[in-house]
């Protein structure tokens, strides 16, 4: 099903795409279809372009609208670092998972020592 795809054929997808020509284009003079250059190209996970049709989706933005857990994940300084963000328990700074490890009872302190 992808025998079509030579290695040369590969690259010279690469360098048309490179060029900016249109998936149509690539294809014609690949001679192969549109929709092999499209299906290619996304397996060979090239950098996706705006479509003129389309605008590109919108950025995720990070700031969480409304009260927001703030129990922090990872380590502080971690790149990875960030909070938890889910719906908080009214009344509370954390989540109903994470009040539950904030708010430990003294007693199961106590025992787990
Ligand atoms: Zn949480």
């Amino acid at each position: 099903m992808d025998s079509v795809w030579t290695p040369e054929l590969i690259q010279q997808l690469g360098a048309l795409w490179k060029q900016g020509l249109s998936t149509a284009e690539i294809g014609r003079r690949l001679g192969v279809t549109k929709n092999a250059v499209v299906g290619k190209a996304h397996r060979l996970l090239l950098d996706p372009r705006p479509s003129p049709l389309k605008r590109p989706p919108a950025p995720r933005v990070a700031t969480a609208q409304g009260p927001a857990c703030s129990w922090p994940e990872g380590h502080p300084g971690d790149k990875s670092f960030r909070f938890c963000g889910k719906r908080p328990l009214p009344g509370k700074p954390y989540c109903a998972e994470h009040a539950e490890l904030a708010y430990v009872k003294p007693k199961e302190k106590s025992n787990a020592a």
